[in-house]
C-alpha cells in the first residue's frame, strides 16, 4: 500500500461529509488509509428529518464500535400505519418480525444524530468544512488526480470518491471527460428527474400532554394521504421527545417538465416557507385534532429543509481514479427509507475494495473499483425500484398502481456473528445486507 506525504496529497480524498462520506471516512481510519474528507458546508447544521437504520447498519455499528450510542439515539419502529386524512386506516407496513428475520429490529433516528455519531468516528482535522469541489482532473500517466475546489484549493488524490449527494461535483466532472472521449453512456448523460418536492425538520422536544404518542416505548410511525390531492406526509417519535416529520408533494406531470425553476440542490430551507403554509392546517399525523402547523411551528425555521426529490440510476460508477458511492450514483426517493442505508453500505464495500488494494497500480484501483460496483448495483437498482413503488403508495391517487408486495432482500455476505472470525482475516465490514417489512391489509 502506497503513502503520501505531502500535506495536500493523500491516499484517499472523498467529497462530501454526508452519512456515505462519513461512513467510509470512519471505515478507512479504522483500516489505517490516509484520507481527507472535503465539505461544501462550512459548518454542520442539524438539517433533516428522520431516517431508518437497517438491520445492515447495525451490524456495521456493532463492528464499528458506535452500536450503544446508536441505541440512545433510536426507538424500534413495529409498525407504518398508513391512513387517509381523516384518520380511516389503509393498511400498514409492518416491521414486527424484522428481529427474527434479519436479526436486528426496525429502528429510527433523527438524521444529524445518525451524522454526529459517523463525525464522532473521525479526528477533526480529517474533515475540512467550507471546500467546495469544482472540478478534477485526471490523466492515464499521472499518479493522482487534481481535485480543485471553489476556494482555490487543489488537493491530490490516488482514489477520489464522490460522496457528494445528487448534485455530486466529482459526478459531473467524471462525465465531462467520459463524454468527452465518446464514452459515456447516453443514459447517464440525461438529467435526473423529480416529480416529488418535498419540506421536512424534526420538532424541538415537545410537550407529552399534547403529544402523548411520545411516551409510547416505540417509534409512533405513521404516514397520511389526501383523498383529493397528492400530498403525503409523515411523522415518527424520536427520542427526546422530539417528532420527524415530512410532506411531500407529487408534482403532476406538467408540472414535472417546468419546475426546474424550483430546483435546490441543497438541503436547506430556501423556498420553504410557501409549501409549509400552504400545509399547515393539514391534520398532524396521529389525529387527535392537532394539525401539521404544531408540528412546523415547534422546528425551528432555519432547521427546515425544502428538497425536490430526484430519481435516478447512474450506470457509470467510476472511471479512472475517481469511483462514486450513496446519493451520486443513485438518487431515490426517501419514502422507503433505503437512501441513507443503501450509501452506507456502498461505503463499506468500497472500504473492502480498497483495503484489499496492495500496490495502488491503476490495474489494481480499477479492479477494486469494478468489485466494488458488482456488489452494489444490483441492490441499488432493487432500492430504486422500490423507493419508486412507495412513493406511489404515499402519493394516494396511485394506490393500485402502487401496489407493492412484501418482499425481502436478502444478501448472505456474513453477519455480526462472523465478526470474530472475519477479524482474523482483515478489518472486515461486510454484513448481512437485509431489508425486510411485510405489507398488510388493503393494498
Ligand atoms: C443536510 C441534509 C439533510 C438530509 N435530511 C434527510 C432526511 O431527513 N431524510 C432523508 O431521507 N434524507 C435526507 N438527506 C439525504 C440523505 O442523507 C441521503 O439521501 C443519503 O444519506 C445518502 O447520503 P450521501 O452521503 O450519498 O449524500 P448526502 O447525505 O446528500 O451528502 C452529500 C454531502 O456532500 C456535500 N457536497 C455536495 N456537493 C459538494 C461539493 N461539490 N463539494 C463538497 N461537498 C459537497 C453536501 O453538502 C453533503 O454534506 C439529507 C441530506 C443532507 C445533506
Amino acid at each position: 500500500m502506497s503513502t503520501t506525504s505531502s500535506a495536500q496529497q493523500y491516499q484517499v480524498v472523498i467529497v462530501g461529509a454526508g452519512l456515505g462520506g462519513l461512513c467510509l471516512g470512519a471505515l478507512l481510519e479504522k483500516a489505517n488509509i490516509g484520507y481527507v474528507i472535503l465539505e461544501r458546508a462550512t459548518k454542520v447544521v442539524p438539517l433533516g428529518s428522520s431516517l431508518a437504520v437497517s438491520p445492515s447498519v447495525q451490524a456495521l455499528a456493532i463492528q464499528l464500535g458506535i452500536y450503544d450510542e446508536l441505541q440512545k439515539h433510536t426507538m424500534e419502529a413495529v409498525e407504518c400505519a398508513v391512513v387517509y386524512e381523516d384518520s380511516t386506516r389503509i393498511g400498514s407496513m409492518d416491521f414486527r418480525d424484522t428481529q427474527e428475520r434479519a436479526g436486528y429490529p426496525s429502528l429510527i433516528i433523527a438524521r444529524c444524530k445518525l451524522h454526529d455519531i459517523l463525525a464522532s468516528l473521525i479526528p477533526k482535522d480529517k474533515i475540512l468544512y467550507g471546500k467546495k469541489v469544482v472540478d478534477i482532473e485526471q490523466a492515464d500517466d499521472q499518479p493522482t488526480v487534481t481535485v480543485r475546489c471553489a476556494e482555490g484549493d487543489k488537493f491530490y488524490a490516488e482514489i477520489l470518491v464522490g460522496a457528494d449527494g445528487a448534485y455530486s461535483g466529482v459526478r459531473q466532472a467524471m462525465y465531462k471527460q467520459l463524454q468527452e472521449a465518446g464514452q459515456l453512456p447516453k443514459e447517464d448523460a440525461e438529467p435526473l428527474s423529480f416529480s416529488h418536492v418535498c419540506v421536512l425538520g424534526t420538532t424541538q422536544p415537545l410537550d407529552t400532554q399534547v403529544w402523548p404518542e411520545l411516551l409510547e416505548p416505540t417509534c409512533q410511525f405513521q404516514v397520511m394521504m389526501s383523498k383529493t390531492n397528492t400530498y403525503s406526509w409523515g411523522a415518527f417519535t424520536l427520542p427526546d421527545n422530539t417528532i420527524g416529520w415530512a410532506v411531500s408533494y407529487k408534482l403532476d406531470e406538467e408540472a414535472d417538465k417546468e419546475s426546474d425553476v424550483f430546483r435546490n440542490a441543497q438541503w436547506g430551507p430556501e423556498g420553504a416557507a410557501q409549501m409549509c403554509n400552504d400545509t399547515r392546517d393539514f391534520p398532524a399525523p396521529y389525529g387527535k385534532g392537532r394539525t401539521l402547523g404544531q408540528l412546523i411551528d415547534a422546528t425551528p425555521k432555519d432547521l427546515i429543509s425544502k428538497i425536490m426529490l430526484e430519481e435516478k440510476l447512474f450506470t457509470t460508477w467510476y472511471h479512472g481514479r475517481a469511483v462514486l458511492i450513496g446519493d451520486a450514483c443513485h438518487k431515490m426517493l426517501p419514502s422507503a427509507g433505503m437512501g441513507a442505508n443503501t450509501a452506507i453500505m456502498e461505503a463499506t464495500q468500497l472500504a473492502n475494495a480498497i483495503f484489499d488494494i496492495e500496490n495502488w497500480t491503476p490495474e489494481e484501483i480499477t479492479n477494486a473499483f469494478a468489485r466494488y460496483r458488482a456488489s452494489r448495483y444490483e441492490f441499488a437498482e432493487y432500492a430504486c425500484q422500490l423507493s419508486k413503488q412507495f412513493g406511489k403508495i404515499f402519493a394516494g391517487k396511485h394506490l393500485t398502481e402502487g401496489t407493492c408486495p412484501g418482499k425481502s432482500y436478502y444478501e448472505d455476505v456474513g453477519s455480526a456473528d462472523d465478526e470474530n472470525s472475519a477479524k482474523e482475516k482483515r478489518p472486515n465490514f461486510d454484513m448481512s445486507l437485509i431489508f425486510c417489512f411485510t405489507l398488510r391489509d388493503v393494498y
